[in-house]
């Protein structure tokens, strides 16, 4: 299957590279950057710290989309819309990792995935999937008196807060709670805010060095805290859950798919 990278020269994208040259039924068959990248017609497999692939990087997206069977997309939403425009109109499997979509821009990936078989998922790794579940099964089980903050940990880089993970924990915790986390999530606190609203899904941002992804869901009730945690060491594990989905999302009618429909959870 060929797999080509958009975003292939950033720091998910170059581990993108190597996670798909070492998947069985896989090549790397194409990797997109911005125009005027500093990498620009450097062979891909370089770009991965690999052997030559015979594949050089460029900045066109649309032959991209022509030439290869699935694309997998970590890049920014601006641009990753557009990417949504190319799978719909070739009809090319997408993988979309690009985390802080507005709503406009999300409305754009569920029209697209009207032609095209898109998976998206703020994480790939398999560990946040199971915590994605048993946030919503201990939301579910605990009482309003347990309140649920959300904290999360990132590398100085990143641009968009919460997290897309930390949204997604909170639209899992808001599922088990039966609520809608937009009338209910708490995301910037600062000055005299008064005391806590009970039934709040909080959240807090930090960040800094090089931390990959860190992501603790807290429910604190009367006398007890449950903190459920989950720590990733290496980008490789968003890596190779979405090499994992472009090799499923071939067989796949159009439609928008989770990393949940990838695991089969
Ligand atoms: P990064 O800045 O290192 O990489 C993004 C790359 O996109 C850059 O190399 C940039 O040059 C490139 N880019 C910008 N405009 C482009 C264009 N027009 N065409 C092609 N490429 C273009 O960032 P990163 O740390 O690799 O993260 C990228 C995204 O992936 C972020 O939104 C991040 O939150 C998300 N992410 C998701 C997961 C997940 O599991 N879903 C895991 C890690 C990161």
């Amino acid at each position: 299957m060929k797999i080509g990278i958009i975003g292939a020269a950033g720091r998910m994208g170059r581990m993108l590279l190597a996670a798909v040259d070492a998947a069985d039924g896989a090549v790397i068959a194409g990797g997109v950057e911005a125009p005027g990248h500093a990498d620009l017609g450097t062979d891909l497999g370089k770009l991965a710290g690999l052997d030559g692939v015979g594949v050089t990087l460029t900045s066109d997206a649309e032959a991209l989309f022509q030439a290869v069977d699935a694309v997998i997309d970590f890049t920014v939403p601006v641009v990753t819309t557009l990417n949504a425009h190319l799978a719909k109109k070739f009809g090319t499997v997408l993988v979309i990792g690009t985390t802080g979509m507005d709503e406009a821009q999300q409305a754009t990936i569920v029209t697209a995935s009207i032609s095209a078989a898109i998976v998206q998922a703020a994480n790939y790794s398999v560990g946040v999937n199971v915590l994605l579940g048993l946030v919503e099964q201990a939301a579910q089980i605990l009482p309003e008196a347990y309140d649920i903050e959300i904290l999360e940990m990132h590398h100085h880089h990143k641009i968009d807060a919460p997290s897309g993970t930390a949204l997604a924990l909170g639209h899992a915790a808001a599922a088990g709670r039966n609520v809608n986390l937009d009338e209910v999530a708490d995301k910037v606190r600062d000055g005299i805010i008064g005391p806590r609203k009970s039934g709040d899904i909080g959240f807090a941002t930090l960040r800094g060095g090089d931390v990959v992804g860190d992501h603790t869901v807290m429910f604190a009730g009367p006398g007890e805290r449950v903190e459920i945690t989950h720590k990733a060491a290496s980008r490789e594990v968003f890596a190779n859950g979405a090499v994992r989905a472009a090799l499923w999302g071939i067989d796949q009618k159009p439609g928008l798919y989770s990393m949940k429909n990838v695991l089969g959870f």
